[in-house]
């Protein structure tokens, strides 16, 4: 019989996460400070992150980063993750193509936001912080931050995208369990929140939103209280290579290497992770790989947005990041990814998608379900929302291996499960969602607003 699941040991757990901004031939523009547009530092930074990932934000010099002993411990309790021949599903699609999944849905809080909350806890931990703050979509990352300050002994605010509260109930209790407090963003506890009340008192929320008002509350909050952010930056992207090191060891171990490999992309942290390892090789040494990010089309800034310098939330109280960007305004469709519901990508990864080394890709709301359910049926794993959207770029690439009878290896993450997501899947099955691929007009509007 044929291996089908790949692990490693607990001493192959990777020790170091991987830098790629130490290999990337441009490095990303500098992040410039919201109040004085200067290049942000250490300092300016420390005022919202924990001082130890600014560090590594604005590293660009050192190709390894050690991960702390305590956080390598955490990541005992679900690494490695298995990396998967997805046998069934090429089964159903008659497929030549060879597919791989990573499956970072085992870990205990049902997806691979863990790998950074930990990290990012632990460095505020270590640096006596008492309390942390952080946005999330459909809950997946509070879930994680809230386990992980619970787990090092601090408390933890969430402000949930309102929209997603109110779909994803049992996600904020998830948060609850761990002692987090959640609110649905926009809120009238802050003076952001407040604001976009104001202005529209229908707001269902976006990340950009729960963004500016958990930095309102770490900003409100000095000393003791600091931000965690999910995705977008460098640091968190650092923290997910652990994905992508495992997966490049697994897949020798398999004999085999990806021709391409395929994410979901909100802000950019799975991608990163499965796919700068093995991007080092395509930088150094040449290695002729593809890589796919896919966003939904209700909001694709990587395949139709600008690049340029945005906020990375809707106040304005990040620093701007030179990203590919729909306008730090936009306000996606109430799609169920609430993951993949952000309108910029991280500055590194827009540097590398300008520089051509990445493809964005864009998938329908009904279409990514459609894939998600069709690798449930032949893997028996149900899949996240987010997760279906690099499933369905998956089964079409799969799709066009049977057409032209090459037997390419294929290797896409599985960032999280959907067991918490079955109203969506419901809602789905019954008929009820509809694809709502944002417009060109809206799209214009809102990259017209600074
Ligand atoms: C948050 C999330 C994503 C998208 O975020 P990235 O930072 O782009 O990886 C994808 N899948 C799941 C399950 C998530 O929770």
């Amino acid at each position: 019989m044929k291996q089908k699941r790949f692990f490693l040991s607990e001493d192959e757990i990777p020790r170091r996460w991987y830098n790629i901004q130490a290999d990337m031939p441009n490095k990303p523009l500098p992040m410039l400070d919201p109040v004085t547009r200067e290049p942000v530092t250490v300092e300016s930074l420390s005022k919202i992150f924990a001082l130890e990932c600014c560090r590594q934000e604005l590293n660009l010099t050192d190709r390894w980063i050690d991960i702390p002993d305590e956080v390598r411990e955490m990541y005992k309790y679900y690494r490695s993750t298995p990396l998967v021949r997805a046998y069934g599903l090429e089964k159903a699609l008659d497929t030549p193509a060879h597919i791989y999944f990573k499956n970072e849905s085992v870990s205990p809080v049902g997806s691979h936001k863990l790998n950074s909350a930990l990290a990012q806890a632990w460095y505020c931990k270590q640096e006596g912080v008492t309390n942390v703050t952080t946005e999330t979509g459909a809950g997946q990352w509070g879930t994680a931050l809230a386990y992980s300050a619970r787990l090092f002994g601090m408390d933890s605010a969430v402000y949930q995208v309102k929209v997603s509260y109110e779909q994803k109930p049992y996600r904020r209790n998830m948060m609850q369990v761990f002692g987090a407090q959640v609110t649905p963003s926009p809120s009238m506890s802050t003076r952001a929140g407040k604001n976009i009340l104001t202005v529209n008192p229908n707001h269902q929320g976006s990340l950009g939103t729960a963004i500016s008002e958990a930095i309102e509350l770490a900003l409100n909050t000095p000393e003791k209280c600091k931000y965690t952010l999910g995705s977008t930056m460098s640091h968190v992207s650092l923290h997910q290579t652990v994905i992508g090191l495992e997966a490049e060891k697994q897949m020798e171990a398999a004999g085999e290497y990806p021709d391409t490999i395929i994410a979901c992309f909100g802000g950019g942290s799975n991608f990163s992770g499965i796919a700068f390892p093995f991007m080092r090789h395509t930088i150094l040494e040449g290695k002729k790989t593809e890589y796919l990010a896919v966003e939904p089309s209700s909001c694709p800034k990587l395949t139709r947005g600008e690049f340029r310098y945005d906020f990375g939330d809707e106040a304005g109280y990040t620093p701007l990041i030179p990203m590919y960007t729909l306008g730090h305004k936009f306000i996606p469709a109430n799609i169920h990814a609430g993951g993949l519901r952000y309108h910029g990508a991280g500055g590194v990864v827009s540097q590398l998608l300008k520089d051509g080394y990445i493809k964005g890709v864009d998938i329908d709301q009904l279409d990514s379900f459609k894939a998600g359910v069709e690798f449930a049926k032949a893997e028996g794993i149900i899949p996240a929302p987010e997760s279906c959207h690099a499933i369905a770029a998956t089964v079409k690439e799969a799709l066009k291996c049977r057409e032209s009878g090459e037997s390419k290896v294929i290797l896409f993450n599985l960032t999280g499960h959907g067991l918490m997501d079955m109203s969506s899947y419901d809602q789905y099955l019954s008929g009820n969602l509809i694809n709502i691929p944002a417009g060109d007009k809206e799209i214009k509007k809102y990259l017209e607003i600074e």
